[in-house]
C-alpha cells in the first residue's frame, strides 16, 4: 500500500461523476466471473430489464456499452450515419459540438444550428432548419446540456423531426434518472446515457437504446459501420435478445455489478420519485445560492434540476474558490466551459449527490469561502 491507495473522500457536486453509494462500491468488489458465465448471463438480462425501466422503453436493443458516455454517442452516430447522409445538429453547448464532430467523422453532412449557451433549443428553429433542408435524414440534440444547465423539450423536438421523416438521436447522459424522460412515449429512435451522472455508478459505462426504426436503418446499411467495436450488428450477438451470447469483447464484469446495483437502487426508489427528489433538492439549492448572492443563469422554466449553472461577482477569483472548496471542504464543483469559462460554476445534484445534507454542505462552504 502507498499513499495512492487511499483516495480522498470528496463530496462530488460537479458535472459528474457524482457520489457513488457504498452499496454500488461494495457490489463492485464481488468475485469476478467469466463474461459468458451462466450467472453473468442472468445478470446481463437483469441489467437490460432495469435499463428498460429507467429509459421507459420496451426496446429490445437496450444495453450498456462498455465505455463512457462519449462511446454511447459514437455508437449512435457510427451506426446510423452513412456516407453523405444529411444530419441536423441542434447545438446549445459543448456536447452538441461533439455531435457535429461525430457526424463529420462518420462521413455525414452536418447542418449545425447554434443556440446561445444557457438557452434551451427552440422548436421553431428546428422546424425552420428542416424546412430549409428537406433531404435531412437524422436530427440530433442534447436533452440536458451539462455545459450550460439548459434542458430542452425532447418530446416536441422529436415530433417535429418525425414530421419531416427524420430519425432522432438524443443525448441523455445527464438526464437519465434525474429528469422526466420517456423513450417510447416520446418515440425517441436512438438514445445514449452515462453511468456516472444521475445513475451514480462509477464512470465508464454508457447505457443505450434503439427502437425498430433505428434498427431497420442499421440493418439496411450499404456499407459496414466504420467502427468494429461499436458495430451494433456485431454487439447484438453478445447483448441481443435470444442471442447466443457469443464472444465480442470482454465485458467489464465488476463495473457491471456496480451498474446493476445502482439500477436496483433506482428501481427501489422509483423513477418518478427520483425525478422529484432531484427537483426538490434543486429548489433547496437555488434558494440557498440566492441567499448568498449567486444567481442561476438559465431561465427558470428551462433549468436542469441536477446541474445548476450559477454566475458570481466578476471580481471573484473563481479558480481559487474551487481550490479552497476542494482542499478545505472536500467539495468538488465544476467550472464553466467554452464561452462560459470563468463566468459560471456548475453545481451538480446528480443521483446519490442530490441530498439535503449535500445542499447544506455546499451553501455553508461557499458562504465561508466567498469574500
Ligand atoms: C458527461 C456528458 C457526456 C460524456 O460522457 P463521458 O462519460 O464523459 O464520456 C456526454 N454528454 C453529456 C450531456 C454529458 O453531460
Amino acid at each position: 500500500m502507498t499513499k495512492l491507495s487511499y483516495p480522498p473522500k470528496r463530496v462530488l457536486m460537479g458535472p459528474g461523476p457524482s457520489d457513488v453509494h457504498p452499496r454500488v462500491l461494495q457490489a463492485m468488489a464481488r468475485p469476478t466471473v467469466g463474461h459468458l458465465d451462466p450467472y453473468f448471463v442472468d445478470l446481463m438480462d437483469d441489467i437490460k430489464r432495469l435499463l428498460k425501466l429507467s429509459f421507459m422503453t420496451e426496446n429490445d436493443l437496450t444495453f450498456p456499452v462498455s465505455a463512457p458516455g462519449s462511446a454511447g454517442m459514437e455508437t449512435c452516430f457510427a451506426n446510423l450515419i452513412e456516407k453523405g447522409d444529411k444530419v441536423v445538429v441542434m447545438q446549445n453547448g459543448v456536447f452538441g459540438g461533439r455531435m457535429k464532430e461525430n457526424v463529420t467523422r462518420m462521413g455525414g453532412e452536418c447542418i449545425l444550428h447554434e443556440t446561445p449557451w444557457g438557452e434551451a433549443i427552440n422548436p421553431d428553429d428546428l422546424e425552420k432548419v428542416l424546412n430549409d433542408n428537406k433531404d435531412t435524414k437524422i436530427v440530433a440534440f442534447v436533452h440536458a446540456e451539462t455545459s450550460t444547465g439548459a434542458l430542452s423539450d425532447v418530446k416536441t423536438l422529436t415530433q417535429i423531426a418525425h414530421k419531416h421523416n427524420c430519425l432522432v438521436i438524443v443525448d441523455a447522459v445527464t438526464s437519465l434518472g434525474g429528469s422526466e424522460l420517456k423513450v417510447d412515449e416520446w418515440q425517441i429512435d436512438a438514445i445514449y446515457s452515462g453511468s456516472q451522472k444521475c445513475l451514480s455508478c462509477t464512470p465508464g459505462i454508457s447505457p443505450v437504446s434503439f427502437n425498430n426504426r433505428a434498427i431497420d436503418k442499421i440493418k439496411s446499411r450499404k456499407t459496414p459501420c466504420q467502427s468494429w467495436f461499436l458495430d451494433l450488428n456485431l454487439v447484438m450477438g453478445y447483448w441481443g435478445e435470444n442471442s447466443k451470447r457469443s464472444y465480442h469483447h470482454t465485458a467489464p464484469v465488476n463495473a457491471l455489478y456496480g451498474l446493476h446495483e445502482s439500477l436496483i437502487m433506482l428501481e427501489e426508489e422509483g423513477l418518478k420519485n427520483s425525478w422529484q427528489r432531484h427537483l426538490d433538492m434543486h429548489h433547496e439549492l437555488i434558494q440557498g445560492l440566492e441567499s448568498i448572492g449567486l444567481k442561476a443563469i438559465v431561465k427558470e422554466s428551462d433549468r436542469i434540476p441536477q446541474l445548476n449553472a450559477v454566475a458570481f461577482d466578476s471580481n471573484i477569483d473563481e479558480a481559487k474558490v474551487r481550490k479552497t472548496l476542494l482542499n478545505t471542504y472536500d467539495l468538488e464543483i465544476g467550472a464553466g466551459l467554452g464561452p462560459l469559462t470563468g463566468k459560471i460554476w456548475r453545481i451538480g445534484l446528480m443521483g446519490t449527490s442530490a441530498t439535503l445534507s449535500n445542499v447544506n454542505h455546499c451553501i455553508h462552504s461557499l458562504k465561508k469561502v466567498l469574500p
